[in-house]
């Protein structure tokens, strides 16, 4: 062994193919294609190690609001490094996430009146879970712990997030493990579906959570969706008319509503929470990804204050008893604050309607390709099929993608054949002009494979 522990003579890459565990990754894959070492993040781009610059297209895994190294988030951060950089939070509080509680629950009218924190999505999913059934045991309820997802959807891959997560690739290996759910089908507003089974309309899609609702409400807990775009999924869009039906279900049959919006909310779909659309509010509300700007590890639970007084009681045992070591860390929070305050001081959801036209209207040729289907986009969110010419060619492309993508300068990363746009707010028009340029010189790359 040598005595610093690092192998001068490796690049970072391979010191990190040596030492690292890649996240949804098959690791073989690195052994001829090497991963990007970055050296540093700026605005919208990430640069590697010896400066090449690549376009985050896809704000680092649906993260990142406001670019990287954002001078606001920055300052914030700095002094709250000073003040106070974590402590626990049972028993004691601080200001940022009290701010935060208060902000996030001034923006629903103060209908969600208590946050719930944790570190990451799938611990938010987990949370809304166990509180949903515990709310019902306080009720008197035990019976209602049964859970409803939608067909395609992902929450997250911790055992009870993935039990309400609907995409093989995850759940396959992990199946002996997961509890049984309710899956309904999904509405599509491409119209024709990938598979027969998924009715395309709203109605028909609700005609079966209610008749699912008929006979089994007296043992389900509540209902988890990711409120107009199914983002995991491959970006499966439906109406905000569907969302407003599910909250009249839930109200009818007494089943709590989960609203996921770790991707979907923080302005992605065009309003801060993608559920303003639909002009109802959930009874558990998860964020997660962008509430801290891309910045660090931050998810919460939004609930109702008449679920919380549930809770409320002398015996410990009806109290929600679920806890994390990083549970509302300061950093973290303030991380938050600074990037609501963004929204704020920039007018940033009015300012995001004007990019989403540029950008709509820059990938005019994109949309015209031969190969390209099911153009569709909401608020700061674009996707497309790629028609592939050789249907073996399905399981390559995410990865011939990717390649080609970053060749070109791009950060991309299809989720099968489902190219998708999420790029950071701050994105420019240049940056626009640079993307919808090279966006077709990529599509030609990989359907000349
Ligand atoms: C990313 C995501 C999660 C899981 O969040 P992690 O922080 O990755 O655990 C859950 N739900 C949705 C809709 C997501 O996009």
């Amino acid at each position: 062994m040598q005595k610093s522990g690092v192998l001068p003579s490796f690049s970072l890459a391979e010191r990190s193919r040596r030492s690292v565990w890649h996240p949804c990754t098959q690791m073989q894959k690195h052994a001829s294609f090497p991963i990007v070492a970055l050296g540093r993040g700026e605005g919208a781009w990430l640069f590697d190690e010896k400066g090449t610059p690549y376009l985050d297209a896809i704000s680092s895994w649906w993260t990142n609001l406001f670019g990287h190294a954002h001078p606001y988030i920055n300052a914030a951060l700095k002094e709250q490094l000073d003040t106070l950089e974590h402590a626990m939070l049972a028993g004691f509080t601080h200001e940022p996430v009290v701010r935060l509680s208060e902000r996030l629950s001034d923006m629903t009218g103060g209908v969600l009146g208590h946050c719930f924190y944790a570190s990451d999505g799938a611990s938010a999913v987990e949370i809304a879970l166990k509180m949903s059934v515990h709310a019902w045991r306080n009720e008197n309820r035990p019976d209602k712990r049964e859970f409803v997802c939608l067909r395609g959807s992902y929450h997250g891959e911790t055992i009870g997030a993935l039990s309400v997560t609907d995409v093989p690739l995850f759940r396959q290996e992990y199946e002996a493990l997961l509890r049984a759910v309710h899956i309904v089908p999904a509405p599509d507003t491409r119209g024709e579906s990938k598979k027969a089974s998924l009715p395309k309309g709203t109605d028909e899609a609700l005609q079966v959570v209610e008749a699912l609702f008929s006979s089994r409400a007296d043992h389900i807990a509540a209902l988890i969706i990711e409120p107009l775009v199914q983002c995991a999924a491959g970006f499966v869009m439906h109406e905000p008319l569907y969302v407003r039906g599910l909250r009249q279900l839930c109200d009818r049959f007494h089943v709590h509503l989960i609203a996921d919006e770790i991707a979907v909310g923080c302005g992605r779909t065009g309003t801060f929470f993608a559920c303003e659309q639909a002009g109802i509010w959930p009874d558990f509300m998860c964020l997660s990804k962008g509430i801290s700007g891309g910045y660090l590890p931050l998810s919460l639970v939004m609930t109702r204050d008449e679920i919380y007084s549930l809770f409320y009681d002398e015996s410990l045992y009806r109290g929600f008893l679920h806890s994390h070591s990083y549970t509302g860390n300061p950093l973290a929070c303030r991380a938050a604050l600074a990037t609501l305050d963004l929204f704020d001081r920039e007018r940033i959801l009015e300012k995001n309607r004007r990019t989403a036209q540029v950008l709509t209207d820059a990938l005019d040729a994109v949309r015209a390709h031969e190969h390209v289907r099911h153009f569709r986009c909401r608020g700061m969110i674009w996707a497309f099929e790629v028609d592939l010419p050789e249907p073996d060619e399905a399981a390559r492309f995410p990865q011939h993608f990717f390649a080609a993508a970053l060749r070109q300068g791009l950060l991309l990363r299809p989720i099968g054949n489902t190219v998708y746009l999420l790029p950071p707010y701050v994105v420019a028009e240049r940056e626009i002009d640079m993307l919808a340029e090279r966006l077709p010189r990529v599509l030609k790359e990989v359907l000349a494979a």
